[in-house]
């Protein structure tokens, strides 16, 4: 049996001394020392030696096993070390190649000019509100007086999910939200996307941007509005900028205008972009509708507002002498490079 053992001993130390890999060395550890393993077998045997030869025979067992051990780790560290110098040498780097240059995108127009809009409001203590696109024709028409039939659901017409569900023309019904959850003071402005069933041309699109905003407070008056849309244009489109407001109808305000901006081309003495007239239309605006105020449930003889929207894309072309509204949704990026 000692025979047996010290053979053991050589065999496996031959073997090892030729092991090549990982896999190999847990084949010569399962031959020798696993449960069906060589060294196992012997130990078997143990039962019929004298009481005397046992304990000789159980110590130098032992030896061999940790013998055996040792070596299997030694193999394996010197295997790990051959395989990784391998693949440090597989995968060199050649540092004299070209690398591949990264493209570094930058804010669409768009984006920049809500952003730039966001600005100026939030500078003025306007909080950002935003409001689903997929909305209630409640929202978007009912409570902001324009009930079923009314002339003015035709102008935004839309496309229809169901019968009282739309895709949203105007971002309006987030203050209708705005206000029935929270009580004045209200100063929000609300940025967003906005759809109608327009056809496209240069200067129409099915789905456009809008930034409206919505002051109600105690005493609000209509000298408030223009203040703050005075601020507004000298800070988007110059120091120089002036205002002036044109009487209109909005079913949600009361009384309306239309607003214009003088040219930030020519200042107002009339060029090519305010087609000769000094002054380029962007904002509508008014004092809320008292009927609006009541929907939502603030009492018209305790508190007034004023509300103001004006469309993004008419602005950014305006801001960047773009002459075709296409032009910024086709993603050309020889286009959009430009700004
Ligand atoms: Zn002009």
């Amino acid at each position: 049996m000692k025979e047996q053992l010290n053979g053991i001993r050589v065999k496996a130390q031959e073997e090892l001394s030729t092991v090549g890999s990982i896999s190999e060395l847990e084949n010569i550890r399962v031959k020798f020392l696993g449960k069906k393993g060589e060294l196992t077998s012997v130990l078997r045997g143990m039962g019929a030696l004298t009481a005397e030869d046992r304990p000789v025979i159980g110590q130098l067992a032992n030896e061999v096993r940790s013998f055996i051990e040792g070596k299997l780790e030694e193999a394996k560290k010197e295997l790990m070390k051959k395989e990784i110098g391998l693949k440090l040498e597989k995968e060199v780097i050649d540092v004299t190649m070209p690398g591949k240059r990264k493209m570094l995108g930058k804010k669409h127009p768009l984006s920049n000019v809500i952003d730039e809009i966001n600005e100026v409001f939030i500078g003025m203590g306007y909080e950002i509100a935003e409001g689903p696109e997929v909305e209630k024709d409640y929202y978007n028409f009912e409570a902001l007086n324009m009930p079923e039939n009314h002339p003015a659901k035709d102008v935004q017409d839309t496309f229809y999910i169901s019968e009282n569900i739309i895709l949203r023309t105007q971002t309006s019904p987030v203050q209708i939200r705005v206000m029935e959850n929270k009580k004045p003071p209200i100063k929000i402005i609300c940025p967003g996307r906005v759809y109608r069933s327009d056809a496209v041309d240069a200067t129409h699109s099915p789905i456009f941007h809008q930034v409206e905003g919505l002051v109600v407070d105690k005493g609000v008056t209509m000298g408030d509005l223009i203040g703050t849309l005075k601020v507004f244009a000298k800070s988007l489109f110059g120091e120089k900028t002036d205002i002036r407001l044109r009487p209109h109808h909005f079913p949600f305000t009361e009384p309306s205008a239309e607003v214009d901006v003088s040219c930030w081309t020519c200042g107002g003495s009339g060029c090519r972009v305010c087609k000769g007239e000094g002054w380029i239309e962007i904002l509508g605006a008014g004092m809320v509708h008292p009927k609006v105020l009541e929907k939502c449930g603030i009492d018209p003889s305790v508190y007034s507002g004023f509300a103001f929207g004006l469309g993004v894309e008419r602005t950014a072309m305006g801001r960047f002498n773009i002459d075709d509204l296409r032009l910024l949704y086709e993603n050309d990026v020889r286009f959009l490079k430009q700004f």
